[in-house]
C-alpha cells in the first residue's frame, strides 16, 4: 500500500530531505514528514474517519496537500481531489457525487473566498460532517485531537487495507467537457509513480521541482509518488504556477528535475529574463499532459540543462501514464514519440469503427490494459462501461500510430480531429509546422464550422514579445510550398492567452465556441 511504502522510504532515508515548500520556507527530512502525517493520521482516525470514507481536498500547491495525501493513503481514506479552479456549483457536485465526509480546505487564495463558497453549500451536502481549514486553528485541533487514539491505530489501520482498495478519486482534467471522478486503487498510482520515475532514473539524490498542481495525477501520482517511492524531495516553487518562480526555485533548492505541461516550459523559456536563472543543476524531468512540440523539447534540452528529459503520455483514468520516452532514447524518439509502452501494460491502436488492431503505420484509436487502468468512474457503470470494454482495454479517445519498432505518436484527440470536405486534418501536424515561425510563441489549431467544406481551420496564436502580428496572408505565404492547400488555416487570430484548465492545458471546446462567436 502507498502508506507502507511510504513508511519504507523514511526509513531508509529518515535525514534526507523529504519536502520544501519555498514560498513559506518550511522543510521536512523523510523522518519529520512521516511523524508529521502521522498525527494527522491520528487526527483523522480520532475524528471518526476510517476505511472508505471519502475526504476532500481543495488548495492549491500548499505542504499540507502532501501531508493529506499519505495521511488518508495511511488509514485507507478515499482522497477526493478538487480542483483549485471550482466554485460552488462544481465544489457542490463533487462533494455529493463523491459522498465526500469531511472537506480540507485553504480558507482562501487570491481571488478565491473558498471558505465563503464552502458555507453557500454546506446545507446540501449531507454526507460532510466537517470541514477543516488548513493554517487555521481547525487544522491545528485536527492533528491535536489524535492523541485521544492509541499511538498504534494508524499502524493498525494500515495491516487492514489492501492494495486493490480504491484510496483515489481524481477528477480529469475537464479540457472535453465536465470533469469525470476517476477511482484509482493503490496498487494503480503507487505502482505508476515508481515506474514513472524509474524511467528517469531517480535516486534519493534526486530533487523535484513541482510546478504543476497536486490536485491532478501529473503532480500527486508522478510527482509526490515518484519522488516518495525513492526517497527524492518534492519541492513546491509556488501555490500556483508561475514561471518566474519555478526558475528561482530550481536556482535556489539546486533541484536535479522539473516537471511541466508544455504550456509551462514555453513560459518559462519566453520569461524576459530567462539566461540570468542558474539551471546548471537540472539533469531530468517530464513534459506531458498535451502534444509536445519538437522545438520546446529541444529547448529544454539546450537550454534548461534538461538532458535527460522524457515525455510521458497518459490520462487520469490510467494512474496515469502508459507511455513514456527512455532517458537514453536518441534525441530524434526522444522529441518526435511519446516514447514505447511501459513496463507491465498492454496497448494496442485500433480502428474506432472496427474495434479492430490496425497494422503498424496506421493511424487509430490508443488503447490500453494492465495494473493501471482505473477500478472505474466512482459511482458511474455507464460512464465506466463506455471506457473501459468487457476485455478490460481502456479506450482513451486519443488517436495515435505506432511504428514499427514500437514508438508510438498521438496525432490528437479524436474530438479535435477536424473534416474538412471529407478529409481528416489532424490540428497538431499544423500547430508543429507553424510553431517553426520564429515570431510564434505558441499556437493552437482547431476547426470551426463551415457552409461550404463542413469546418475550416482556425489558428490562435501568440506572438512572441515585439513580434509583428501575423495575419492570414502572411500565415498563408509561410505555407506556400510546405504544406498542403487544405492543411493551411482559412482563420487566423492574434491572441493574448487561450482558455486553459488549472492543469495548463487548452480547452479547444471553449476556442471553438469563441472562434465562431468572434467570425460571426
Ligand atoms: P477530460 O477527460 O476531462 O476532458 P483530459 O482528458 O485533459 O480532460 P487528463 O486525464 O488530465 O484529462 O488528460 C489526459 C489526456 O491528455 C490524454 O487523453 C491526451 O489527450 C492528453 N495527453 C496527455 N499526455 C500527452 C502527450 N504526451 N501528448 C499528447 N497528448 C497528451
Ligand atoms: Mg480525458
Amino acid at each position: 500500500t502507498i502508506g507502507a511504502n511510504f513508511v519504507r522510504t523514511a526509513g531508509r532515508f529518515p535525514d534526507r530531505e523529504a519536502l520544501v515548500d519555498v514560498p513559506s520556507g518550511r522543510r521536512w527530512s523523510y523522518a519529520q514528514l512521516n511523524h508529521d502525517v502521522d498525527a494527522l493520521a491520528r487526527g483523522l482516525l480520532a475524528a471518526g474517519v476510517g476505511k472508505g470514507d471519502r475526504v476532500g481536498i481543495w488548495a492549491p500547491n500548499v505542504p499540507e496537500w502532501v501531508l493529506i495525501q499519505y495521511a488518508t493513503a495511511k488509514i485507507g481514506a478515499i482522497l477526493v481531489n478538487v480542483n483549485p479552479a471550482y466554485r460552488t456549483h462544481e465544489l457542490k457536485y463533487a462533494a455529493q457525487q463523491s459522498g465526500m465526509r469531511l472537506l480540507v480546505a485553504m480558507p482562501a487564495f487570491r481571488s478565491s473566498d473558498y471558505a465563503a463558497m464552502i458555507e453557500t453549500v454546506l446545507p446540501e451536502c449531507a454526507d460532510l460532517m466537517d470541514v477543516v481549514y488548513i493554517g487555521t486553528e481547525s487544522w491545528d485541533a485536527l492533528v491535536a485531537g489524535g492523541s485521544a487514539v492509541a499511538a498504534d491505530a494508524v499502524e493498525h489501520a494500515m495491516e487492514g487495507l489492501n492494495p486493490n482498495d480504491p484510496i483515489n478519486i481524481q477528477y480529469t482534467s475537464g479540457t472535453t467537457g465536465y470533469p469525470k471522478g476517476a477511482t484509482l486503487s493503490h496498487h494503480n498510482i503507487l505502482n505508476n509513480g515508481y515506474f514513472v520515475t524509474e524511467t528517469i532514473k531517480f535516486t534519493e539524490q534526486d530533487r523535484l521541482c513541482l510546478p504543476v498542481p497536486f490536485y491532478h495525477c501529473f503532480g500527486m501520482v508522478m510527482g509526490n509518488l515518484g519522488a516518495t517511492t525513492h526517497g527524492a524531495a518534492i519541492i513546491i516553487p509556488a501555490a500556483a504556477f508561475d514561471p518566474a518562480a519555478t526558475l528561482a526555485a530550481v536556482q535556489k533548492e539546486h533541484c536535479t528535475a522539473l516537471y511541466g505541461v508544455p504550456t509551462m516550459f514555453i513560459a518559462e523559456l519566453n520569461l524576459p529574463d530567462f539566461a540570468s536563472y542558474d539551471l546548471s543543476s537540472l539533469r531530468t524531468g517530464i513534459m506531458a499532459g498535451s502534444p509536445c512540440p519538437v522545438e520546446v523539447m529541444k529547448r529544454c534540452m539546450a537550454e534548461m540543462h534538461m538532458a535527460q528529459v522524457s515525455i510521458a503520455y497518459g490520462m487520469t483514468e490510467t494512474s496515469p501514464v502508459s507511455m513514456q520516452t527512455q532517458t537514453d532514447d536518441d534525441v530524434a524518439h526522444r522529441t518526435e514519440t511519446v516514447g514505447r509502452v511501459h513496463p507491465h501494460l498492454e496497448v494496442k491502436i485500433v480502428d474506432p469503427a472496427t474495434g479492430l488492431t490496425v497494422t503498424r503505420g496506421t493511424t487509430g484509436e490508443f488503447c490500453t490494459r494492465g495494473y493501471s487502468v482505473m477500478l472505474g468512474y466512482w459511482n458511474d457503470p455507464e460512464k465506466t462501461a463506455g471506457a473501459i470494454d468487457a476485455e478490460r482495454w481502456m479506450h482513451t479517445g486519443d488517436l495515435a500510430v505506432m511504428f514499427s519498432d514500437g514508438y508510438v505518436n498521438i496525432v490528437g484527440r479524436i474530438k479535435d480531429m477536424v473534416i474538412r470536405g471529407g478529409e481528416n486534418l489532424y490540428p497538431r501536424e499544423i500547430e508543429e509546422f507553424l510553431y517553426q515561425h520564429p515570431d510564434v510563441a505558441d499556437v493552437q489549431v482547431i476547426g470551426v464550422p463551415d457552409e461550404k467544406y463542413g469546418e475550416e481551420l482556425c489558428a490562435w496564436i501568440m506572438m512572441k514579445p515585439d513580434a509583428v502580428p501575423l495575419d492570414q496572408a502572411a500565415v498563408a505565404a509561410y505555407c506556400e510550398g510546405q504544406l498542403s492547400r487544405h492543411k493551411v488555416p482559412r482563420y487566423v487570430l492574434v491572441v493574448n492567452e487561450f482558455p486553459m484548465t488549472v492543469t495548463g492545458k487548452v480547452r479547444k471546446m471553449d476556442m471553438r465556441a469563441a472562434t465562431t462567436e468572434l467570425l460571426g
